[in-house]
């Protein structure tokens, strides 16, 4: 369970909201019995639940844990906004496959507008999706889900990673197998994907020139909820062996 990053310093900690309803209906916890909890940002530990009743939880921390649960380097998942129910998928799965972080964006082939009523409800429901994921998975760090933006919002925000690049199914190319070696841990890489229609040469062109390089992902077309699993399942393999 996450729990606000102060909390960590004190020896009891109270948890609120749709977990204590997770912890006590779904679990059928007890008093006397071990959590993990996280403060979102790396840190885990075991504790022991004193008390429970239907509002809140107090637990006692127990020990810091040594977990090594996250991916050495930090990836964005820059996602071209999906139809339908796919977004949920991809930051389900990619919550589960140690995304660092998601970043929605809408770009020329886009088909799904959002309005901003819409936008902060979907924000909420995906928020939701991520931190359960994260807790089913175990994972120490909170992926954050950042506002949905423009793919020109996208190029300027590119420059606050260590690298940038574009997945761009043209033959020939960079291979992400060549650009994942050239990061070490600790650094933090976004990853533009395409929506169902993929990018337009201008798109790409504009990426390229804001120092955003084309990669290929292998000599197949994957669906646009396919390609981040394979970026995060590449980088495990690089970089978790
Ligand atoms: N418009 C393309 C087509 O019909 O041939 C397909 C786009 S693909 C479904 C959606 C996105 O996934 C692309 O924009 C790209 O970012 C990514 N993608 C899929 N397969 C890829 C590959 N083999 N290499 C690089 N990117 C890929």
């Amino acid at each position: 369970y996450f729990v606000e990053p102060h909390l960590f310093s004190m020896q009891e900690i109270t948890i609120t909201g749709d977990d204590v309803h997770h912890i006590v209906n779904v679990m059928r916890a007890k008093s006397g019995e071990e959590i993990l909890v996280s403060d979102g940002a790396g840190r885990t530990a075991r504790a022991r639940l004193e008390s429970l009743s239907g509002k809140e939880v107090v637990a006692t921390v127990l020990e810091l844990l040594d977990e090594k649960r996250e991916l050495p380097i930090r990836i964005t998942i820059g996602q071209g906004l999906p139809k339908g129910e796919k977004m949920e998928w991809i930051l389900q799965k990619g919550t589960e496959m140690g995304a660092f972080a998601f970043f929605p964006f809408s770009s020329d082939r886009t088909i799904v507008k959002l309005d901003e009523k819409k936008e902060s409800k979907k924000l909420e429901r995906w928020g939701r999706i991520v931190k359960e994921a994260a807790e089913q998975s175990h994972r120490s760090v909170l992926p954050k889900l950042l506002a949905p933006a423009s793919f020109r919002q996208m190029l300027t925000a590119a420059s606050d990673y260590t690298r940038a690049v574009i997945a761009y199914e043209k033959e020939g190319g960079t291979t992400l197998h060549e650009v994942l070696p050239t990061l070490s841990p600790g650094d933090s890489l976004l990853v533009l994907i395409g929506p169902e229609g993929g990018f337009t040469l201008e798109e790409v062109a504009a990426a390229e020139a804001a120092g955003i390089r084309p990669v290929s992902l292998g000599p197949r077309i994957l669906r646009t909820e396919t390609a981040s699993q394979y970026v995060l399942a590449a980088a495990s393999y690089q970089f978790e062996r």
